[in-house]
Order: C-alpha cells, then structure tokens, then sequence
C-alpha cells in the first residue's frame, strides 16, 4: 500500500484523467493489482522511484506530469523496461476492457468513445439447459459411427447419420458454453492477449511446435497466434465465429486449370465442381439458417433459390460504403450471413450487439451446429455426445483396418465407420498420431500427402478515418461487400472478397490503431485518439486466396506431448510470394474504396510481408491438410471425403479443402458434410 501513490500517478499519466475519469479512477489500478504479482509490481515502482529520485530528486508520484512523462518516455526508450511495457499494456486492458473485468468503472472509456456491447432494448433470453450428453460409463461397446469433433463438419455428419437411423457417438474434446457466457473483452476468439478464453482449448497442456526458418523450432501455447487456434468446443468455430456465410465461386473448384500451377505450388482444382456442390450449399443454407439477399455478387454461381431470412439490418456506414463504390463503378451487395434477421427456428432475431465475432451470441440468435444440427442427431435417440473427451487415436487391428478410436485415458470404442472432424490441424496430426506397423508413417499416409497444404486465409485490407461517427455499435457489423475481385485480376492467381468490419471491441480498435501508427500507445493523446477515432473509423478488409503450398504442413513432434499424452502437431512453411502480391492487391482497392468513400486518412492494414518467421498460414479459418482428389499419390481422400485405402474412414472438415476460396470457408465446410455424410449413408 505504501506504493500505492507511484502506481496512481503512473496509471494516471497512462490514462489521465481530463473532463472523465483517468485509469486511477476507473479501477485499472485494481485491476492491475489483480493481473501483477505483488513482488514484480513492487519491485517495478520501486525502480521508477529511484529513476526519479536519481534524475529530479524526488518520487515519481511528487513530480509534475512533464517530467513524470518524460521519466516514462526515457524509460521505454533508453532501456527496455518488460515492466513498464506490462504496466502500460494491462492498464489498457482494464480501462477499454469491460467493466466486469474491473478497471472500466461504470463504463466509462465505453461511454468516453461511443461504444456499447448491447442495444438498449436488448432482452436476454432465460438460461436454458445444455444438450442431452452421456458420460463415459454409458458409452455403447459398439457404434455405428463414431464421429470425432462437433464443429461445422461433425454436427453436420452427425444429424445425416442419425436421422438416416445409424447409431453414432460423437466425442468432443471440448465442453458446452451456455448462452448466458459473458461477453468478456479479454478472453474470447477474437482477442489475443494471452488469456484462456471459455471457447478453449485450455493453455495449459496443449503445446504445438513450429518450425522457423532463422532458428531451432519453439514449442508454444494456444495463447500465442502462431499456434492456429479455431475453437475447441462444443459447435467447434461455430459456436463463436462472425458466421459470414460464403459460397465458394465455381473458378474456386477450378484453380490449377484456370490459372496454371506457380512454381512451388501445389495447387490444384478440386475434384468436384461447383455444380457437384450447389444443393449442398442450398442445403446448409436453409437448414442452418442464413440472412442474405441474391444479386450484388459479381462472382457467385447459379443457385436454386434465395436465401431463408433477408439481410440484417445496415448501418449509416452502409450508405456511405455504397455511394463509394458507386463512383468506383464496382458492384456491391449485403453480406450473407448464417446469423437470423428475424426470429427463426424458435430463436431469436440478432439484437445488435457489439460483441458477435469471437463470442457466444447472448441471444442465440447466430446459427452453429450447436443450436441446429446436433440437437436434431439427438433428437433421433440415435445419437449419443461424448464432451471433455478427446480421441488421441484411430484404432486399427492387426491386419491395418480400421475398427474404432481410443480415447485418453486408454478407453476403446468400437465402430463400423470412423469420422474425423477435429478441425484440419486436429485431423491431420490424429492420423499421423495413428500410426501402426502397416502404416509407419501414418494412417492414410503411404504418399505423404497428410498434413500438407496447409491454408488459411491472409487477410488484407485498410483502415480509414472519417469526419462523421461511421461506427454506430450496431451489430454485427458487416453489411456491404464486393466480390468484383475475387478471381480475373490481371496476372494475380485468384483473388478475395472485401467487406465492412464486425463492430470492434475498443481495445481491438486500441490494438489496431496503434499498431498501424495512428494512435499513441499511452497518454493523454492516446485517450484523446481513442475518444476521436473509435467511432470515426471504419475497416474494410478480406480473405486473398491463397496459393496451395506443400511445405506449409502438420507433422507430428514425437518428442513432445500433450496433456493425453499425445505427440503435438508440428506446424512448418508459410505463404508463398503469390499471396504477397494478392494481399497487397486487394489492401489497394480497400484504400481506393475507402478513399471514394470520404474518408480523411486511410492507411493499409499490415502486409504479410511484415510477417515473416510467423509460420503457416491457418488459425480460424484453416484447412487443406488431406485434400480429397481422384488418384492416391496427389490426395487423401477420394472425392466423397473416403481416406485412401480405408473404406471406413472418412474425413468431413475444413482439411478436405483442396484450395480455399477467396471467401470465408464455413459454408463449404458445412456444405461439403452433408455430401460426405450422405455418400457415407448411401455406401454403408
Ligand atoms: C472467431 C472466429 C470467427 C470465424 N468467422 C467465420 C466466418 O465469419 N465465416 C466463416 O466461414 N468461417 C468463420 N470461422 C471459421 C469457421 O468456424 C471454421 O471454418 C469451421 O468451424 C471449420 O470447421 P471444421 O469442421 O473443420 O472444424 P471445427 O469447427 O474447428 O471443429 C473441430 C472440432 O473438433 C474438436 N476436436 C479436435 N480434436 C479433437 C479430438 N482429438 N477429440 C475430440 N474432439 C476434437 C474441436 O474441439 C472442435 O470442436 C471463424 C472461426 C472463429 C474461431
């Protein structure tokens, strides 16, 4: 406590306080007492004391602000302090983080920059009940399917199963997030602050190794971005994503023969065409529930109908987007979103809220496998979940087949057919890790293909300032989009999708503008930056299509282990320099759209080319790891998602990707599951 006024006076000049509170007064003191251990924060304010009693002859907290500032300029300039860059770091944290993580005392940097994370009328609905789940000791000695993970792939394989009247066990590492899941700023799928977030996986026993180009590999957690996390719970990303709901155009089933194979490359075209697809798409569309508009999108194919609900609501950004990408001459259209307009399925219509993407929809409104197709596979009675229960192995017996997985903890469960949906990641270091004597390197890996081609999406794009308030807090944010550069773009290999923005988080918004060198990082300018520009910013941005390449790959790391005592996956590679020149294609048009729009400044957002040694390409929208083809040595699987050799096992998630779209990929995850699901049926 006797350190108590060097900690106000830092965290005031961090925050200070003007015509509203500063840190102090908000709580980010508290906060930071409960984030700090007592000895380094201690130890840290002691050492400013001296630096001040040194340099000017009294405590930090006796000086005048000038050179109180100027203490803490030198201090993060002349000598790195870790302590001064945390300090700074959780005292923005508290501050713009919400108010139940104390240190945003009645909202006050919300209120400060026009931000709200609810609508005012918005009514929650009553807590309800997670799903029927069974628990270990019940699980059946024989099924027949087991299905492992419950995202976008396995819910989906899940519910055509049941209902086509097969007994199925679906086992999900993570757990159930209920709705009532507070909508916390610091901990979710959107924000990486090093923080467990509820969506998982947990931090701790979960370890990944990447391989770097300038150095011995590293073995890193969750919390760090180069790790790839999605989500690990029960509706996989869909239980937290933004839900923009994208059909893949047809030239995207089509890459190598529409534009040759670059050097280095492994691209290829898909072994299905669009058209092989489309009842598919229609098919995930009205059984999920999207909100959208047919027309304004330049590079979609023929579909069969329109979509369930019509577009959410737009915003003043909306018109503004639109008269700019008039003058442009470009075609624009709303952004399709499997998110519910209007009530739907005995859920509610989306409330508006300010916190979409990244966390669980306070009032079920967006459409996951969770509220959709897993309650209705157990709706059958067919269908039993397994939660908190993670496969560490597909089981084969003695002659190679395939007869069922294991579960940590040694447990086998027996089953006619296996189906692996863990995510592209999860998937290929399952059948890596399933190794056995008929198959030393791997299940399914006789021409090691397993793991390869790993991609996700470069997001590209520019940030621009604006006179007006063009940030409203109306969720969920993306209203408008192009599609006119998806594909045909001079000498580039594809192209991608541009839009509007989910409504940020303020300390997102904190991290981007001073990230890209508009916004102060501590201080009175900084506030001033945040009180002017949060709501004065709009961001388009969007997923390039990235270029195949087959050392951007999962291997396994035999000498380390997760906490089930499995080898972690092992992520190598990165992007290719195709990717490079389609990021910064689409960042130019996001700065001209910006640009026609009105805005005052506009500044690109980070090129990957700043990025090296990142690793791969893949996080949340991963995929690509065993691509489905027509012969063996180039694919995993054939065209139905069926592993190469094993007639029972089949893969029905992102990793069957051959390439990945200019767009979003959760559509054509759901989308292709239904195809394989239903091949799985009709085979038997
Ligand atoms: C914040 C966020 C925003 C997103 N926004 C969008 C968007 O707007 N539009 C879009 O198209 N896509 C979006 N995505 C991506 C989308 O969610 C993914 O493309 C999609 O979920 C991938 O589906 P999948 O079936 O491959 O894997 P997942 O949905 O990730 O499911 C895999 C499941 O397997 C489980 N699992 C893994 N290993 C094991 C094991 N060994 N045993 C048991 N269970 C296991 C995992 O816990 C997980 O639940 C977003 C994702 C996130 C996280």
């Amino acid at each position: 406590m006797s350190q108590d006024p060097a900690l106000r006076a830092l965290i005031d000049r961090i925050i200070p306080p003007d015509d509203l509170p500063g840190g102090w007064d908000a709580g980010a003191g508290d906060f930071l007492r409960n984030q700090l251990d007592a000895e380094t924060l201690s130890n840290g304010l002691a050492r400013l004391d001296a630096a001040a009693t040194e340099q000017y002859g009294a405590e930090f907290a006796e000086l005048d602000p000038t050179r109180q500032d100027s203490l803490i300029t030198d201090a993060l300039r002349t000598n790195p302090s870790e302590f001064l860059d945390r300090v700074i770091a959780l005292a923005i944290q508290g501050f713009y983080g919400d108010p139940a993580n104390g240190g945003n005392r009645d909202s006050v940097s919300w209120r400060m920059i026009g931000y709200r994370d609810r609508q005012p009328d918005t009514v929650l609905p009553a807590p309800r009940p997670g799903p029927a789940t069974i628990t270990a000791d019940r699980i059946a000695d024989r099924y027949d399917a087991v299905v492992v993970g419950a995202g976008a792939g396995g819910g989906v394989v899940a519910c055509v199963l049941a209902e086509a009247g097969w007994r199925v066990l679906v086992v999900e590492r993570g757990s159930w997030l209920p709705v009532e899941q507070p909508s916390d700023h610091l901990r979710n799928q959107r924000s990486l602050f090093g923080y467990e977030t509820p969506a998982g996986p947990p931090l701790n026993g979960n370890p990944r190794v990447l391989d770097r180009s300038d150095g011995p590999p590293i073995t890193i957690g969750p919390g760090d971005g180069r790790w790839n996390n999605n989500a690990m719970t029960l509706g996989g990303g869909t239980r937290v994503y933004g839900a923009q709901a994208w059909r893949f155009a047809p030239e995207d089933f089509r890459m190598a023969s529409i534009y040759g194979v670059p050097e280095g490359s492994s691209l290829a075209d898909w072994p299905i065409t669009y058209a092989d697809l489309e009842p598919y798409y229609d098919r995930a569309e009205w059984e999920f529930g999207v909100s959208g508009s047919v027309g304004g999108n330049a590079a979609e194919g023929p579909r069969r109908r329109g979509y369930p609900m019509p577009p959410v609501r737009q915003s003043a950004a909306t018109a503004m987007l639109a008269g700019g990408a008039k003058e442009l001459g470009w075609t624009t259209g709303p952004v399709p979103l499997l998110i519910n307009s209007q009530t739907h399925d005995g859920r509610a219509g989306c409330a508006g809220c300010g916190t979409c993407v990244g966390f669980v929809c306070p009032v079920d409104a967006k459409n996951g496998s969770h509220n959709t197709v897993i309650p209705r596979a157990l709706a059958t009675g067919n269908c039993d979940l397994l939660l908190e229960s993670q496969v560490t192995r597909v089981s084969t017996d003695s002659d190679g087949n395939v007869i069922g997985v294991r579960l940590a903890g040694g447990r086998e469960i027996t089953a006619r057919h296996v189906v692996l949906t863990a995510g592209a990641i999860e998937t290929a270091r399952l059948l890596l890790a399933s190794r056995s004597s008929r198959e030393p390197d791997g299940l399914g890996n006789t021409h090691d293909q397993v793991g390869r081609n790993l991609q996700g999406h470069v997001y590209s794009g520019a940030i621009g300032t604006f006179e007006q308030v063009v940030q409203e807090c109306l969720g969920p944010g993306p209203t408008i989009s192009t599609n006119d550069f998806r594909h045909h773009n001079g000498d580039l290999v594809g192209g991608g999708m541009l839009a509007n923005d989910f409504v940020p988080t303020p300390l997102n918004t904190y991290g981007l503008l001073n990230g890209l060198g508009l916004l102060s990082r501590w201080g009175a300018e900084s506030k001033r930056g945040m009180r002017e520009l949060y709501s004065r910013s709009a961001v388009i941005m969007g997923p390039i299509q990235e270029v195949s390449n087959p050392q951007s790959r999962v291997r396994i790391a035999d000498d380390v282990t997760d906490a089930a005592g499995m080898p972690v996956a092992r992520l190598s590679g990165g992007i290719l320099a195709e990717d490079r020149r389609a990021a910064r294609f689409l960042a130019d048009r996001a700065v001209e759209w910006l640009t026609a729009s009105g805005a005052r400044t506009v500044t690109m957002l980070r090129q990957p080319s700043d990025r090296a040694n990142d690793g791969p390409s893949g996080g949340q929208h991963q995929a690509g790891t065993c691509r489905m083809g027509t012969e063996a040595g180039h694919s995993v699987t054939d065209p139905y998602g069926r592993v190469w050799g094993h007639d029972n096992l089949h893969l029905a998630d992102a990793s069957l990707h051959v390439t990945n779209g200019g767009v979003n990929p959760v559509l054509t995850v759901l989308a292709n599951a239904y195809r394989v699901g239903d091949a799985i049926v009709r085979d038997g």
